[in-house]
């Protein structure tokens, strides 16, 4: 089967998605991002849950002296959602065409994950082929190499992929914090956004987004948002086709990776020499517009550490 014939649908989820804030999700996200002893409190806003915390603090200490109310005082400024500089990230040395999945209020800064934090993802392995772990590993390598983006490997999960909008808290399977970014090796049965794999002209070998969320307590409509997880849905009976039939290991690969670009923010351009075109035509590495776009969205803002 010809690869220029094969394409994806990766951002006819993602902006929609993640335009569609959710106040007190977001809220809660921010108490993740900033306090996550806070988080673990309640889904109350950052002022409501900042202060009483300090009062409760400084009531249990009624005998010591000014200088533990100083240091409560300190900690509770912490708290609030002040920006760090632009993390290091990774220069970009190539320019070229690249697109976009969201821009921030001001049209142009795109949303992207808080590069100071580590990316924490799970993948549902069922179905996968048996190179499939080496080859997410070297997709998100070339990922990481791009942005300068960190991601953390939590092993495997149970979880399908989301036919609707993906819960971001799932307390039963992944506690009391934002669910992590879902890899998951799927099929057309299962997730009809692939289609079905009848081998027709046209297959969908996968797609992703992520989902923004206020990145502080200020939720108006020029307020920062930040991505908090996403998911990557694999074609598994396609690309094991491509493995064993087709375009072969560094093409599957290749689809990877162009998937995991958009989980970061990167949207397809028309362009025939970068990996974001949505026909991944023969190409195996990112192009100069490709990097140069991952190079943007690997140096977001950062928030506080936690
Ligand atoms: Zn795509």
């Amino acid at each position: 089967m010809d690869a220029a014939s094969r394409t994806d649908s990766g951002t006819r989820i993602g902006p929609r998605r993640s335009r569609t804030p959710r106040v007190a999700t977001a809220i809660a996200v921010a108490a993740v991002l900033l306090t996550p002893t806070l988080a673990a409190c309640s889904s109350a806003g950052l002022d409501e849950s900042a202060e009483p915390l300090g009062d409760e603090v400084a009531a249990a200490r009624p005998a010591e002296d000014e200088t533990d109310v100083e240091e409560v005082e300190l900690e509770v400024e912490v708290e609030e959602p002040t920006f760090a500089p632009v993390a290091g990230g990774v220069e970009a040395t190539t320019s070229g065409p690249h697109a976009f999945n969201d821009l921030s209020a001001d049209g142009v800064t795109p949303i992207s994950y808080d590069p100071c934090q580590p990316i924490p993802y799970v993948v549902r392995p069922d179905g996968a082929p048996a190179e499939g772990d080496q080859l997410i590993d070297e997709a998100l390598a070339m990922i990481v190499a791009a942005t300068g983006l960190t991601f953390v490997d939590e092993g495997a999960t149970d979880e399908a992929p989301s036919l609707d909008e993906r819960e971001l808290y799932q307390y039963d399977r992944y506690g009391d914090r934002v669910a992590p970014v879902l890899i998951v090796w799927s099929n057309g049965d299962e997730a009809p956004e692939l289609g079905s794999d009848d081998g027709g002209e046209s297959e969908t070998l996968g797609y992703a987004y992520s989902d923004a969320v206020y990145a502080t307590d200020d939720d108006s409509d020029t307020a920062p948002m930040v991505y908090a997880t996403g998911e990557v849905v694999l074609d598994a009976p396609d690309l094991q086709w491509e493995l064993d039939e087709g375009e072969g290991y560094e093409y599957v690969r290749a689809v990877i990776a162009h998937e995991l670009a958009h989980l970061v923010g990167l949207d397809h351009v028309e362009d025939t020499g970068e990996l974001m075109n949505p026909m991944i035509d023969g190409l195996v590495q990112f192009g100069p517009g490709d990097l140069q776009g991952l190079s943007t969205l690997g140096r977001g803002v950062c928030y506080p550490a936690a």
